[in-house]
């Protein structure tokens, strides 16, 4: 049976050009970048190399990237750098749709004396940046605010958000670890300070990722030790990794316009045909501002993971909105922050396309659910037979 994987907002495959690309630096190429002779040299070059290929996805300067070893590092290197940088201001704004990446150490924030305020959304999941105005003040460190949800794709405007912070003389942290690769995305002449990006979800491998720090912004380094980094990140650098992340935004770059054509055409068809066909089905999220691979449907009477088992059987890889939490099953924070009803909520199925799906996998897809749907609906104690 062949996997048909719609679940890459979890992870993506590594593309076969990043892993050529990788292997020298394993066997053969293994000296330390930072080495002073010129096997080392060579590698250390080849780090610069793939740093000036972020900064070219991202429209910044090669020495605004740092390398990290995942998307939840940047956050977190982001976040705690910035308060350590500026002690005496004690506010932090975020929003309740945050990845727990951010959310988990906002909150954590709140036991050490922060005041941490959380946006919330309307029933699209859309954030009212008016919002923000009310809650920014002068006590306020940061504003760190994701730049696409990884659950329904909803798109958040951003530079409309980056000006009001900096209007506020506040730095403005967003994690864009779903948005890069998947939208075209520009920081020269934004109002962006510090924004996170993970390897593995663009087709490059887990464990490398980055963090832009625009030039100019106080920020305290999170791990002390060698002087990696520009003295940002110390730990001796995963060269293989940084490497496949270079290639990866290199093929990002080119690829950014049929993930927005193909790719959203294939999401559309998937959507839609299953809203059609299967009853009692609805979409999570606003259809306009959204992430052009990402659809998250709920199924009233039915649980999403005994979608996921059934979708499963047929090789379909998909993921659902609830968390799996000490034995119960917790409805996702994103779609309860939305106000997506309790029973819709726990019906919820994400599926996550990628460059490398096809219109035969969205049409097994689309041919298979609304059988899995009426078949769990006959099984489900909340239908009235
Ligand atoms: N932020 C968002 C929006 C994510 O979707 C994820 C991963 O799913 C992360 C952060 C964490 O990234 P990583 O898995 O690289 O730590």
């Amino acid at each position: 049976m062949e996997t048909i994987y719609f679940d890459n907002n979890a992870t993506t495959k590594v593309a076969e050009e990043v892993f050529e690309e990788m292997k020298p630096y394993f066997c053969g190429l293994y000296g330390n970048p930072s080495s002073m002779h010129t096997f080392g040299g060579q590698v250390g070059r080849k780090v610069r190399e793939a740093r000036e290929c972020v900064a070219a996805l991202l429209g910044c300067e090669p020495g605004e990237i740092i390398f990290t070893s995942c998307g939840t590092e940047s956050d977190t290197t982001a976040i705690k750098g910035v308060l350590a940088a500026q002690p005496h201001r004690r506010k932090v704004i975020t929003t309740r749709v945050e990845h727990p990446a951010v959310l988990a150490v906002c909150r954590d924030l709140e036991n050490h004396g922060y005041v941490v305020a959380e946006l919330g959304v309307d029933k699209q999941g859309r954030l009212d940046p008016v919002e923000l105005q009310e809650q920014i003040d002068d006590d306020t460190a940061l504003v760190t605010i994701m730049y696409a949800n990884n659950e329904t794709g909803v798109i958040f405007p951003v530079e409309e958000i980056a000006e009001i912070a900096a209007s506020k003389g506040v730095v403005f942290h967003t994690d864009a670890v779903q948005a890069v690769g998947k939208i075209p995305l520009n920081l020269a002449g934004s109002g962006i300070d510090l924004l996170s990006l993970s390897g593995h979800k663009l087709h490059a491998p887990k464990g490398v990722a980055a963090l832009y720090i625009r030039k100019g912004t106080r920020l305290s380094p999170f791990m002390l030790g060698g002087h990696q980094e520009g003295g940002r990140r110390a730990g001796t650098e995963n060269v293989a990794g940084i490497v496949g992340l270079g290639k990866a935004c290199e093929l990002a770059a080119e690829n950014i316009e049929d993930e927005n054509t193909r790719v959203k055409y294939l999401r559309d068809k998937l959507e839609n045909t299953i809203l059609e066909r299967c009853p009692d089905s609805r979409l999570n999220g606003d259809r306009q501002n959204r992430l052009p691979n990402t659809t998250n449907i709920s199924f009233e009477y039915i649980e999403g993971e005994a979608i996921l088992l059934m979708l499963d059987r047929y090789g379909i890889c998909a993921s659902s909105g609830s968390a799996c939490t000490s034995g119960s099953l917790e409805p996702s924070h994103v779609l309860r922050a939305m106000g997506v009803p309790f029973t819709a909520a726990h019906g919820s199925v994400r599926f996550s396309l990628s460059r490398y799906n096809t219109e035969q996998e969205v049409d097994f897809t689309i041919d298979k659910m609304p059988q899995i749907v009426s078949r769990l609906r006959e099984l489900s104690p909340f239908v009235a037979k």
